[in-house]
């Protein structure tokens, strides 16, 4: 017997497998494991990767990450961090500074909580910076926060009337204040930014997916992306930058979809006869049925508290959704819809279960993201539609977003009926994780610390945890954000738990991370990562 190509030994292997949890080692050969445990120390390795203590787990797959999109905005002002509206406008006018040549300064993303109701004022950015245009997104990507500059590019005057689907925020006179809610409205302005080029596309896909690998995740799925924008993806595989595999969900139109089907049906086909057919497909299309709650643009069954004649801003009508998921799915796509409010999430699982009952059984796996707000009569329509419960973990937490933003909108029981981990889990349902990045951190540790803990990473919020029944156990955390993952994305015959057979997609961290408080989770070192045995960090 030969020996395996890399042996994974000095530690432990937690493989997500119920039949053999743990393991002492772990053999790689042509990029697939070979062996566990006592057969992978038998067999050797002509490499071995000393885990020095640490654990082997599988590769994260983020079920929900925008990495064209966050890798393109890595190139403006980074204001994530910002506490306050003056650090934003500091680190604005610093980098505007820095960068004489830019006829626009576009970055983000800023905090939303940072003022009051959302609502932040262009005169502040003109302190930063008076005579070029600057726009900023918001952390949730659902508000642009534009400077005096950029409004008059816009041509936004009190005249004009605001977007369909889009909400301009204006003074008593009238006149723009400064903050563009909503695709439509933010568009005014982002229009007229320049477009970030093809080279620079790419290079910022190899950026940000090598920030993912850091992370130790193996396996994305674009969330929303335009046709156009496609061969980046396979340009950024050829050349070797992407540092994981990628799935691309397509991003549908109201209005525009009959259209758009067969441009999908050609970039899917594309892709999948390209030379990056390996590392990248795209079999999904991308619905927002709504907007978000911090901006009161999420579709809520019965009106917002603090806006009685609001409830919210549906993208598209529910029978329109409907219409359109159907149509994909029959055309083979697996779709997958944004739904934040307790009727977004309705209207997706109602034109789910409409798609299914006119096309028909099969395998769809249809993928509800963020899945924040459930009305009770819908949690058990997950299981059983079959639909997969996306979460972006890091968000169930009781942050200021909440308390300033979001609770005051929802009122109390509403609030309480936010991102329902544990009852879906307990319901049958298969739950998927991710990040959102660029809205949120990528990082898989910090997600699963709060899915675990349901308190951010400061120890904020109630000791035992926001909503403490809907912790979900370590064990579990960790499984929907690998297997889970994989099975969204047809593939956990191939990855998502360490198995002979599978594709070598593995993580390296410095400690058990079922040793430890998952309240340091975050603080555990990826050491290494591995796709299909070869090391990307
Ligand atoms: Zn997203």
């Amino acid at each position: 017997m030969t020996a395996a190509d890399l042996l994974f030994t000095g530690g432990v292997v937690l493989t997500g497998d119920p039949a053999g949890p743990r393991a002492r080692a772990a053999a790689v050969s042509a990029g697939r494991v070979v062996a566990i445990d006592e057969d992978a120390l038998e067999l050797g390795g002509r490499s071995v990767v000393d885990l020095e203590g640490g654990v082997l787990l599988p590769g994260f797959g983020d079920g929900h990450v925008h990495p064209l999109w966050g890798g393109v905005e890595l190139e403006g002002p980074q204001v994530r961090d910002c506490r306050s509206v003056d650090e934003v406008v500091e680190v604005v006018a610093r980098f505007a500074a820095d960068h004489p040549e830019l006829d626009w300064i576009v970055g983000g993303p800023y905090d939303p909580a940072l003022a009051p109701g959302g609502h932040f004022d262009a005169r502040w950015l003109d302190t930063a910076e008076a005579h070029r245009p600057v726009a900023l997104q918001s952390a949730d990507h659902h508000c642009v926060w534009a400077n005096t500059a950029a409004l008059h590019r816009a041509g936004l005057d009190r005249d004009m009337p605001d977007p369909p689907a889009g909400t301009v925020l204006r003074r008593s006179d009238g006149s723009a204040q400064g903050t563009l809610v909503e695709w439509t409205a933010m568009d005014l302005v982002l229009r007229h930014a320049p477009k970030a080029t093809q080279a620079e596309k790419t290079r910022a896909l190899g950026r940000s997916t090598a920030m993912l690998a850091a992370a130790g995740v193996t396996w994305a799925q674009e969330a929303a992306l335009h046709p156009d924008d496609v061969p980046r993806y396979v340009e950024a595989a050829a050349a070797g930058l992407l540092a994981v595999r990628v799935n691309i969900a397509l991003r549908a139109e109201p209005g525009d979809w009959p259209r758009q089907r067969a441009d999908f049906m050609a970039a899917r086909a594309a892709v999948a006869t390209g030379p990056a057919a390996s590392s990248v497909s795209a079999r999904t299309v991308k619905f927002f049925a709504d907007g978000v709650v911090e901006a009161g643009t999420a579709a809520m069954l019965s009106p917002y508290d603090d806006a009685p004649h609001s409830c919210g801003l549906p993208v598209w009508a529910p029978i329109e959704l409907a219409e359109a998921v159907t149509a994909f799915d029959a055309d083979g796509f697996q779709v997958h819809i944004h739904a934040i409010g307790d009727a977004g999430v309705r209207a997706a699982l109602d034109a789910i279960e409409s798609a299914a009952h006119r096309n028909g059984p099969r395998d769809r796996r249809p993928v509800v993201a963020h899945t924040q707000v459930v009305h009770p009569d819908d949690l058990p329509r997950f299981a059983s539609l079959g639909v997969i419960a996306n979460f972006e973990p890091l968000w169930a937490q009781l942050d200021p977003l909440q308390t300033e933003l979001s609770v005051p909108r929802l009122g109390s029981q509403r609030t309480a009926w936010q991102y329902p981990m544990a009852t879906l889990l307990a319901s049958g349902a298969v739950l998927s994780m991710g990040s959102d990045w660029p809205v949120s951190s990528m990082r898989p540790l910090e997600g699963l610390a709060v899915a675990v803990t349901r308190r951010g990473a400061d120890g904020g919020g109630p000791a035992d945890g926001w909503l403490p029944h809907e912790r979900l156990p370590a064990a579990a955390a960790v499984a929907a954000y690998t297997i889970g993952v994989a099975y969204q994305a047809f593939e956990e015959s191939l990855w998502g738990t360490v198995s002979v057979g599978k594709r070598a997609d593995l993580v390296w961290l410095a400690a058990d991370p079922f040793d430890v408080d998952p309240m340091v989770w975050p603080q555990l070192a990826v050491r290494g990562t591995w796709l299909g045995g070869t090391r990307t960090c």
